[in-house]
């Protein structure tokens, strides 16, 4: 009995000087390990004379659970203590700020063309599409502009060969729709267009809306009842209008369609030339020879035309004075629509 109290006390002593788990586990070998102290205690039992066996058995057994559980929770208290060392060493300074992930917009023409085309859906109009690279066919002759006309000079197109162009306008859409549809036609062609021309309010592409009506009794003061809601819609009802005269091969009469200068009220800025007035789109009855190329029969069929510049629209909209920021993807400049 005194060899098991000095076998705890040499323990405890050693214990004590322990400082990592690889020294814990020599310290187990040592005490109840196969070759151990305490082992070898319980190995004397046999010789142990009977009267004593069971106390001697009883304290060498608590020796052992003693050594065992005291071996453990140092363990336990060693792990937790390299647990917070790794913990420390380990830490992330999660107070940097993130970098921010902005969310995308639609761009200011997009926005205009859709308000445009949902203010035309609302009177009936539906939307058509065509190519942009088109045939020279679609593009002039069968608007009216034949090969040698003056007016293709009004136009700078990109040939891609004598007879495919980049289409410089929408309205080969038009034709395209009559070829295919009869009479009635109330339709409008969003798209890109191309022309050769760059400055501070032209781009070599740009965006149009054409539009197309074409019934029995089509007369002028519907292409004016037309063009004039949709102008209040899209500028204010307090927007003056008005028609002047102009030329276009492929409509006859044409006008150009002006609103009173939003920028000075009508009083003359530079903007509006001193002219109070700003021109925003082109207009006119469909010319009866358009309609014999596309099979329409101009003595039973009227109809009118317009076109308008997107570009140009949303520059008046939100009083942008040069169109190639559209273009430059400068987020300073996107934001702010
Ligand atoms: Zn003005």
């Amino acid at each position: 009995m005194d060899d098991l109290l000095s076998l705890k006390q040499s323990f405890l002593a050693e214990i004590d000087t322990v400082s990592e788990i690889a020294e814990l586990q020599q310290l187990k070998a040592k005490y109840t390990g196969r070759k151990g102290l305490v082992t070898a205690q319980m190995k004397a039992l046999s010789s142990v004379p009977p009267q004593q066996k069971p106390a001697f058995g009883k304290a060498v057994n608590e020796l052992r659970d003693f050594v065992d559980q005291t071996l453990d929770q140092k363990e336990i208290l060693f792990r937790d203590v390299e647990k917070q060392k790794r913990l420390l060493s380990e830490r992330i300074d999660i107070t940097l700020p993130g970098k921010p992930c902005l969310p995308g917009k639609t761009h200011p023409l997009n926005k205009v063309l859709d308000e445009i085309k949902d203010i035309f859906v609302s009177m009936g109009f539906s939307i058509q599409e065509g190519p942009e690279i088109e045939l020279d066919y679609y593009n002039f002759e069968a608007l009216n502009i034949p090969k040698h006309h003056p007016a293709r000079d009004m136009q700078d197109t990109f040939y891609v060969s004598d007879d495919v162009v980049l289409r410089t306008h929408t309205s080969p859409v038009q034709v395209r729709v009559m070829e295919k549809k009869k009479p009635p036609l109330k339709i409008i062609a969003p798209g890109k267009v191309y022309r050769c021309d760059a400055d501070v309010s032209h781009t070599p592409m740009f965006h149009q809306v054409e539009g197309l009506m074409v019934d029995t009794d089509v007369s002028f003061s519907d292409l004016k009842g037309v063009l004039g809601l949709f102008i209040h819609s899209f500028f204010g009802d307090e927007t003056p209008v008005r028609f002047r005269p102009s030329y276009f091969p492929f409509t006859e009469p044409s006008a150009e369609v002006d609103i009173g200068c939003i920028f000075c009220a009508g009083k003359g800025c530079r903007v509006c030339k001193t002219t109070g007035w700003l021109e925003v789109m082109g207009c006119g009855m469909v010319n009866p020879k358009v309609f014999e190329m596309s099979g329409y029969n101009p003595d039973e069929f009227t109809g009118f035309a317009f076109g308008m510049g997107v570009e140009r629209l949303t520059m008046l909209k939100y009083a942008i004075d040069d169109i190639r920021l559209f273009y430059e993807n400068d987020l300073r400049f996107l934001r702010q629509f």
